[in-house]
């Protein structure tokens, strides 16, 4: 196994020791450690507190940049659909991952396994049904309106 995925299940290991949940996340590049996380679910009110988002957010704010290309994540866990957004989003390059989503709904912690099956559904279908209401007339609409000034800003 590789040392960065050993540190973030290190991290993992501390977080359950420190009252924490078994996340720990390791962002790299160029075979740099940019930056870490754990799972702060049990200190902050901040359900975005997972362990990649967390490396994410510190390598951006020290990086002083929202675009993470060639960057690897190394996560003691496989990624809930939030993390793997952001880190679609970040433009992180490759995950590795240890433990799966098997083995975390076996030890009670399944809710991302319970996502990632409810975004196979259609929207208004989900058990977080989105319901798409289309803008009424004489009402802006902010993506034109986006897109207008994304215009002028490229003449
Ligand atoms: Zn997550």
């Amino acid at each position: 196994m590789d040392n960065f995925l050993k540190k973030a299940i290190e991290l993992a290991i501390e977080n359950v020791k420190e009252g924490g949940q078994p996340f720990g996340a390791v962002l790299v590049k160029d075979g740099e450690v940019i930056a870490e996380g754990v799972n702060e679910l049990h200190i902050k009110h901040d359900i975005s507190g997972h362990a990649e988002l967390l490396a994410i957010r510190r390598a951006q704010e020290q990086l002083q940049t929202n675009d993470l290309t060639g960057m690897t994540m190394y996560a003691s866990g496989f990624p809930c659909p939030m993390c793997f957004a952001a880190m679609n989003f970040a433009g992180v390059e490759r995950v590795y991952y240890c433990a799966s989503l098997e083995e975390a709904k076996s030890v009670g912690l399944g809710k991302s396994a319970v996502i990632y099956e409810d975004l196979q559904k259609q929207p208004e279908e989900r058990l977080l049904p989105m319901v798409c209401m289309e803008l009424e007339e004489g009402m802006e609409n902010p993506m034109r309106l986006w897109k207008e000034f994304n215009k002028k800003n490229l003449l």
